[in-house]
């Protein structure tokens, strides 16, 4: 299958609400559409448009591996028996690849400042210091990252209240930076959006892009 690229390159405010329509798409693709960002009708649709795009991508494999499965939001929610906190605990065998550089470039660039801050190497960082990393990036989970290696839980949307932890003043949201994907992974599970994504960033070989999880099909 083709890569899905961003219909709207030219103009900003589009491009971006597809991006933020993907990201939800692709990374809860069972999700409850009656939970979108609140938009113009005709903003509506593209951000429709963009979940349509990223449900499919969803369904599909990571493009460096066809024997992995992206793992849904939905898979990891709680329910009455167990939370996402233990679903996560649950998760053992599981890949980390990166997710379409072309629709999630706007996310990540608008976040960045708010992900270095959480990193905590804010001040002598522009994003054009740190480039994404390979399309092709992967990495098997076996417990925390090097000390250079952190996972960021952040969210694109700008209507965060200013007055809640881990709000910028463009109102978008972080969390907590860590070494280990997983502590990551349940702070996005735990933001009330699910535009939330999660950034790697290598201090030590400068690269940050927006990531997601894999599992092997069975
Ligand atoms: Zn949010």
């Amino acid at each position: 299958m083709p890569p899905v690229t961003n219909p709207f390159p030219d103009d900003p405010e589009k491009a971006e609400v597809f991006e933020l329509g993907y990201l939800t798409g692709f990374q809860d693709p069972a999700g409850n559409d009656s939970n979108f960002l609140p938009l113009t009708p005709d903003l509506l649709d593209i951000y429709v448009q963009g979940a349509e795009a990223g449900r499919e991508d969803a369904h599909s494999s990571p493009v460096s591996d066809d024997a992995m499965k992206w793992v849904a939001k939905s898979d990891l929610d709680p329910t009455a028996e167990s939370s996402s906190d233990e679903a996560i605990e649950h998760l053992t065998v599981f890949t980390i690849f990166k997710i379409a550089e072309e629709l999630t470039g706007k996310a990540i660039f608008g976040l960045f400042d708010l992900i270095i801050t959480a990193v905590g190497i804010q001040g002598n960082v522009s994003p054009e210091q740190f480039r994404p990393l390979d399309d092709d990036f992967s990495e098997d989970f076996n417990g925390p990252d090097p000390d250079e290696v952190f996972y960021v839980a952040a969210c694109p949307r700008k209507d965060h209240p200013q007055v809640e932890v881990g709000v910028s003043p463009d109102g978008f949201w972080s969390g907590t930076a860590s070494h280990d994907f997983k502590d990551a992974l349940r702070e996005a599970m735990h933001h009330e959006h699910r535009e939330s994504l999660i950034a790697r960033c290598d201090t030590g070989a400068q690269t940050c892009s927006v990531v997601w999880l894999a599992e092997p099909t069975q």
